[in-house]
Formats: C-alpha cells, structure tokens, sequence
C-alpha cells in the first residue's frame, strides 16, 4: 500500500488532517514534513512509495505555492496526485496554484470538514490500491 505525504507547517493541523485519514479507514502509512523544502526531501526518497500529497500553502522556508511548482517540474514526481489544503481560498489563489502545477488534484480551503476531506482523497487512494 501506498504512502500519503502531509505537508503543513502546523503540527496541530498535520495531527488533525491524520487522524481524519485514520478515521476514514485508510490504513496507509503516513509521512509528514514541516514545510515545502523538507517535504521535497521527503518525496524524492520515497516519490515510487508515494500516492498522494496534501500540502498547506504558507510556510516557511519553502511555501506550497512553491513545493508544487518544483513538483510540477520534475517528471519522476510530476504525475503524484497534490491537493492543497489552505487558508488560500480565492479564485485568484486556486488559479495561480493551478498555473503552478496544471496536475493539481484538488484543492481544499480550511476550514474543512472531515467528510470534505475525504471524499476529496478517497477516489484518489482507491485508485492508487
Ligand atoms: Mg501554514
């Protein structure tokens, strides 16, 4: 089974978007990083391993916005579904994350329910197997 990577600079919100996943019953293993440039280091040493990435906007060091663009570039990685998870909600953010990477797999404004997460990474990771 395939592993789920959660990008997100608050432990509290990595924490909760887990459990939330934990809830729904996936039973994938899951890795999470603190900003976008460990979660760059994160992906390229498991990027065969990985299905999906969830990643939060702002951050420091390296901001979501950023991280997908980078992932967008490199063709080992490109083609991992990314949602966004964010506080960046606005048409003109979802437009600007989208010319950054045209793969993004989602997009899911905080505050979320946990049924909003789910049926957003649900078709994603039964697809994955
Ligand atoms: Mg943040």
């Amino acid at each position: 089974m395939k592993k789920i990577l959660v990008i997100d600079d608050s432990g509290v919100q990595r924490k909760m978007i887990v459990q939330i996943i934990k809830k729904a019953g996936f039973e994938n293993e899951i890795l999470e990083a603190p900003d976008g440039a460990v979660g760059i280091e994160t992906l390229a040493g498991n990027f065969q391993d990985v299905a999906l990435v969830l990643c939060d906007w702002n951050m420091p060091n390296m901001s979501g916005i950023e991280f997908v663009g980078a992932v967008a570039k490199v063709p080992a990685v490109a083609e991992i579904p990314v949602i966004m998870v964010t506080t960046e909600g606005t048409d003109d953010k979802i437009a600007e994350a989208k010319a950054a990477n045209p793969n993004l797999a989602g997009y899911i404004p905080k505050p979320f329910t946990p049924d909003q997460l789910k049926a957003a990474i649900d078709p994603i990771l039964n697809a994955a197997g």
